[in-house]
């Protein structure tokens, strides 16, 4: 997302508002949504292949998750994490078996189960005794880990840390997809290794399976812990349940949130047991609450019964290719993974485009100046993407015409 004010929406309405302009917003008020389908004030339909930014894996107001949240909501809301729920306890059963490793530690969003995934870094890097802390955590140039000050420090892209300095040390940024650059830098001082399989919010930029397992290689060997970012990649997004398991690749720890509560807010920190928490190590008064995990075993549920994973594979390559297939001018290159796509341009024309969909009834989201991210539920449908790459067609192309004219 651009973060520059009133960009879209305009000064005067930034001017009357009363929320903090940290979002240039478009000029749309949504009121309703129904699979990939969102509705606007005006009653204007869009066909949403944003979805929240990658949120909203089974589409919106899917009538099992509706009705597993109303009935949690009418049940048991909050008790604080002093009490031991039913739907936390099964949710943290159903993400490690799904994981194949590890406990959970729950969130409400996607820095704080980074937060809690660097805390665990610190831990274990301090574990070797004065004299051999490791308090380095290595990340990459272009990710995104959020926007508390440690997961700010983590993210490698200096200008959203330039107003904020002093952060927190020791985090060492290399390029993406560079082994000797990885190589050269994790060494006895680092505690760990955060990656997202693919950067999400830095262009939609996949790593290479072989560079992943070079990562696991280097970690194992050298003593420190690897986390993958799954923040965005992870429920399903990119047509399994988790990145790294595409990959083949398993890390020691890792963080979700986006998609997981199905448009609630919730994060997960799942870590291998040795690498977990104790009594008092970490806490949060709302994280894992009743209603958000009930949310999140009915999202579970439904890609399950669902197959969305499959559904998310086949619609990912039918809009892979149907994007290729189009054959624009000023397209760089169409890349990505499942449904967490990105069609990256020559030019930064992305928010033009994004703009120029949005007037044909189709939602998308920039993932910086030069790539426009497509990120729809992974309920949707064949037809759904044959309308979208129709009236992406057009948009690009309007848009690349405007370019040249310079109107
Ligand atoms: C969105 C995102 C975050 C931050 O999540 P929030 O819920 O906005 O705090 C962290 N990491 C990745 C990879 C993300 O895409």
């Amino acid at each position: 997302m651009n973060v520059a004010a009133g960009r879209a929406i305009g000064d005067q309405a930034v001017a009357e508002s009363a929320i903090m302009p940290t979002y240039a917003r478009y000029p749309v008020t949504l009121v309703r949504g129904r699979g990939t389908l969102v509705w606007d004030a005006a009653g204007r339909e869009y066909l949403d292949f944003a979805g929240g930014i990658a949120a909203m894996p089974i589409g919106h107001s899917h009538p099992a998750w509706v009705e597993a949240v109303a009935e949690q909501a009418a049940t048991l809301t909050h008790v604080s994490n002093l009490f031991s729920t039913e739907p936390q306890e099964e949710l943290a059963r159903r993400l490690t078996s799904l994981a194949r490793f590890g406990r959970v530690f729950f969130a409400n969003s996607g820095a704080e189960a980074n937060e809690a995934a660097l805390k665990i870094a610190r831990k274990h890097g301090l574990a070797a005794g004065p004299g051999s802390e490791r308090l380095e955590v290595v990340a990459l140039q272009g990710s995104f880990h959020g926007r508390t000050f440690a997961t700010l420090a983590a993210t490698g892209q200096p200008a959203k840390h330039a107003p904020f300095a002093p952060l927190p040390e020791g985090f060492v940024h290399v390029p993406p997809g560079d082994r000797a650059a990885l190589d050269a830098v994790v060494g006895d001082r680092t505690a760990a290794v955060l990656l997202e399989p693919v950067l999400g919010e830095g262009g939609v930029v996949p790593l290479e399976p072989s560079y992943l397992a070079f990562a696991r290689e280097l970690c194992t060997e050298r003593g420190a812990v690897l986390m993958f970012d799954e923040v965005q990649t992870g429920v399903g997004r990119t047509g399994e349940w988790f990145a790294f398991q595409r990959a083949g690749v398993e890390p020691d720890v890792v963080t979700l949130a986006k998609g997981l509560g199905g448009g609630l807010p919730i994060g997960a920190c799942i870590a291998r047991e040795e690498l977990a928490f104790g009594p008092g190590e970490h806490a949060s008064t709302f994280g894992g609450g009743p209603v958000p995990c009930r949310a999140a075993l009915a999202v579970l549920e439904v890609i399950e019964r669902e197959d969305l994973l499959g559904n998310c594979r086949a619609r990912g390559a039918q809009l892979t290719e149907g994007l290729r297939a189009l054959d624009l001018p000023g397209v760089a290159g169409v890349r990505g993974a499942g449904l967490l796509l990105g069609v990256a341009f020559e030019d930064d024309v992305a928010g033009a485009v994004v703009r120029a969909l949005m007037a044909r009834g189709c939602l998308a989201t920039e993932a910086g100046p030069k790539v426009v991210r497509i990120s729809p539920p992974l309920s949707v449908s064949a037809e759904e993407v044959e309308r979208f790459l129709a009236a992406f067609a057009d948009a690009a192309a309007a848009t690349m015409a405007k370019e040249e004219t310079g109107t």
